[in-house]
């Protein structure tokens, strides 16, 4: 069929989210009868947890299934404020809270609500695959800072410069990342305070892994590098991974309330309000018991550490060890320029089709996150597909010549 009706040059200048994509194809394989383990999940392999799902179902039969105020209902915006002030000792009130469909949601509020066209937003790479389409749709432009893995994907205060400009408007934290499961030092985040500060940028802090980390101490955090911080820093989190929630849909955003409130304005215009019994669900997340990420976390350390372990024992392969998260982000560029059945391997791409294709293993090649040496692979599935996939990846990178 001809396509009579053009499309917005937004659209066209964007691509859909590669990771949900490999997912997609990995998915149809499966349903086909292929044999896949599918490392290319960006969500927790475990359930709701049942009180959640109970309260979930509870404000249906309470008849909670009309819209609620475009924010979010009050008592999520209270309980997120005490579970601000209970972990962080943060101090915020309801009107700087927005809840919205997701975390991925906030973020786009939050671009749509502070950038004009040719704003530049300063992403740190490897990055999550939506921060630089989000901010296009916006009219930003994303001017990608690179980490590196030398530095374990800290960022290296002394580059920062560099990639600034006066159109600097925006920079984003993500730690723990996705996709390198790396932290932020205090000394990354006290350079990227000191700059917000002199420049006036917005600091958007990705939280949303911050309950799944593998060490001890309290994660630095941006906000405690300087209390002024507070007046130009939005924090974006939500219970999707905390709360192996991803399909109910709740993230939040706390910040100037002036922000909040224009964020509020694209958000009534937009989906009016998130899902609403969704919303009970999370306030039963946030004010219930807090030790289910705990659990999370103990089965994904020792899934970690095993896959690091036997990535790192591959000839070539390098891997940084993840403070949090659960993905792994192999840098397997030793490889590339090896070839397959006369098929030359060049890229992070053609990788993944192979591990894909001849290993029947599904991965997120590394360009997706702006990082075309590595594929990341989430752990968040069982020891034995780990097993499993390691000698499958191990036996196809054995057989390029
Ligand atoms: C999963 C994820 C989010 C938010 O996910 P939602 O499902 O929209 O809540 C935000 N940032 C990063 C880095 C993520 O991996």
């Amino acid at each position: 069929m001809s396509e009579r009706i053009t499309l917005a040059d937004r659209v066209t200048r964007i691509a859909p989210s590669p990771t949900l994509a490999v997912n997609a194809k990995a998915k149809a394989l499966k349903a086909a009868g292929a044999d896949i383990l599918n490392f290319s999940v960006g969500e927790p392999d475990f359930d709701t947890p049942a009180h959640v799902c109970e309260a979930g179902k509870k404000a249906i039969d309470d008849g909670h299934t009309r819209y609620t105020a475009v924010p979010g209902i009050p008592e999520l915006r209270e309980a997120i404020c005490a579970r601000f002030k209970t972990d962080h000792g943060w101090d915020y009130d309801p009107d700087q809270i927005q809840v919205c469909c997701g975390g991925k949601h906030g973020l786009y509020n939050i671009f749509q609500a502070v950038l004009n066209p040719g704003d530049e937003v300063l992403v740190p790479a490897p990055y999550w695959v939506s921060y630089p389409p989000m901010v296009q749709l916006a009219g930003g432009v994303p001017v990608i800072v690179p980490l590196a893995e030398e530095d374990d994907f800290d960022l290296n205060p002394d580059i920062l410069a560099d990639y600034a400009t006066d159109k600097t408007r925006i920079i984003m934290i993500n730690s723990p990342s996705n996709p390198t499961g790396s932290l932020f030092s205090t000394r990354a985040l006290d350079a990227i305070g000191k700059m917000a500060l002199e420049r006036g940028w917005l600091v958007i802090t990705d939280d949303i892994y911050e309950t799944i980390t593998y060490q001890d101490e309290q994660l630095p955090h941006i906000l405690d590098v300087d209390e002024r911080l507070r007046e130009q820093t939005i924090v974006l989190n939500g219970v999707s991974k905390s709360f192996a929630m991803t399909g109910w849909r709740i993230g939040y955003a706390a910040g100037p309330e002036h922000i909040i409130k224009a964020m509020n304005k694209i958000q009534s215009q937009s989906t009016s309000n998130p899902c609403a019994p969704a919303q009970y669900a999370a306030l039963a997340a946030v004010t219930g018991p807090q030790d289910f990420p705990g659990t999370m976390q103990e089965a994904f350390l020792p899934r970690r550490d095993f896959f690091v372990d036997d990535l790192r024992a591959i000839e070539g392969v390098t891997c940084v060890n993840p403070g949090g998260a659960f993905y792994v982000f192999p840098n397997f560029s030793a490889y590339y320029g090896r070839s397959f059945n006369g098929k030359t391997i060049n890229d992070s791409v053609a990788l993944a089709d192979y591990f894909l294709d001849e290993a029947k293993v599904a991965s997120v090649p590394g360009s997706a996150f702006g990082a075309d040496d590595f594929v990341r692979f989430s752990f968040a599935t069982s020891m034995e597909v780990i097993r499993e996939g390691m000698k499958r990846i191990r036996d196809a990178l054995a057989r390029l010549d």
